[in-house]
């Protein structure tokens, strides 16, 4: 049987939940964590998971910078912008990476994952209100207009992304897909933010 070597899907089974990194493939038969939903390593199948109360606060924060795809000094300035800004702290760190153009361009369905969303990103195949933005990390803000550029606009990668967007459904962003154009519309409210997290071990995390 050939190895099993694909990181990605590690750390789904670190974190005992699929944390969808891979596009399509997390909903087929394919998905690691359907097959293998343990942890990774020799004694994965038997290990006891750590169930103090820092074992669950750390587990939380590694799996939501997991999910964003996000550095774990760039998650802490998140989480320091979020406790500076009014309002609640978990749902303040939420939007700002729910706000991050790879994220955006993930949610509007130009991309399968994040992760491919953080290439296209880089590879400049985006504007930003007209101008070419090409760091992921860019924090989108209400009412920017986030269009293919018209170089990439027959990439392949994004039409066939497209197919399964559920892009149209989310009432914080507008799609077109015809012209190949989302726009935020507004910040997204904690409840409208599809993550499995509980931010608030996150908070405690931090404000040890
Ligand atoms: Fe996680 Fe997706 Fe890999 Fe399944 S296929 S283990 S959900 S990254």
């Amino acid at each position: 049987m050939a190895r099993y070597t694909d990181a990605n899907c590690k750390l789904c089974r670190r974190e005992g939940e699929k944390l969808f990194l891979k596009g399509s493939r997390c909903l087929s038969e394919k998905c690691a964590f359907e097959r293998r939903g343990y942890a990774p390593g020799q004694h994965g199948n038997n290990m006891r998971r750590k169930t103090s109360e820092y074992g669950l606060q750390l587990r939380e924060k590694q799996k939501v910078r997991r999910i964003y795809g996000v550095l774990e000094a760039q998650f802490k300035n998140y989480f320091e912008k979020a406790d500076r800004k009014k309002g609640i702290t978990g749902e303040n760190l939420l939007q700002f990476l729910e706000c991050r153009l790879d994220n955006v361009v993930y949610r509007l369905g130009f991309a399968p994952s994040r992760k491919a969303a953080r290439q296209l990103v880089r590879h400049r195949h985006f504007t930003v209100n007209g101008r070419i933005v090409d760091i992921p990390s860019y924090s989108v803000r209400p009412s920017d207009l986030i269009k293919v550029k018209d170089k990439s606009k027959s990439l392949d990668l994004i039409h066939s992304a497209l197919k399964d967007s559920r892009g149209e459904e989310i009432a914080w962003l507008r799609l077109n897909k015809a012209s190949l154009e989302g726009e935020l519309l507004e910040v997204p409210k904690r409840d409208e933010i599809m993550i499995p997290a509980q931010e608030q071990l996150i908070v405690e995390l931090y404000s040890k």
